[in-house]
C-alpha cells in the first residue's frame, strides 16, 4: 500500500527571451529560432544568427557557452557584410530547397 501525502512545489523563476532587439538599429525581432532570430512572421523566412559556440557535447550531457549578438537583416547587409569584405572575406550565397 502506498500512503499518499501532499507536497507543495514552490514557484520557479527563470529567464526567458521576452523579445530580441537588433544591437545596431534597435529593430525588434519576431522570435528566436534555434540559435538565431526570426525577423518576420508567417511563412516568410528572414533569419540571422551570429555566434561563437564553444563547449562539450557527450551522450550524457552538453555544456556550451555562446558569444553572440543580434543583428537584423538590414544591418547585416548594411554594416556586417561591408565590414567582413573589408577584411577580405568573400560572402557566399547558397539556395536550399526541400
Ligand atoms: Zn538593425
Amino acid at each position: 500500500m502506498r500512503v499518499m501525502g501532499t507536497k507543495t512545489v514552490p514557484a520557479r523563476t527563470y529567464q526567458v527571451v521576452d523579445k530580441v532587439i537588433c544591437d545596431i538599429c534597435k529593430r525588434e525581432g519576431h522570435e528566436t529560432h534555434h540559435e538565431g532570430v526570426g525577423w518576420c512572421s508567417g511563412y516568410e523566412v528572414l533569419d540571422t544568427a551570429i555566434y561563437l559556440k564553444v563547449g562539450e557535447s557527450y551522450p550524457e550531457g552538453t555544456s556550451l557557452e555562446f558569444t553572440e549578438c543580434d543583428i537584423c537583416p538590414s544591418c547585416f547587409k548594411q554594416y556586417l557584410i561591408p565590414f567582413l569584405q573589408s577584411l577580405g572575406v568573400t560572402m557566399q550565397e547558397r539556395n536550399v530547397e526541400y
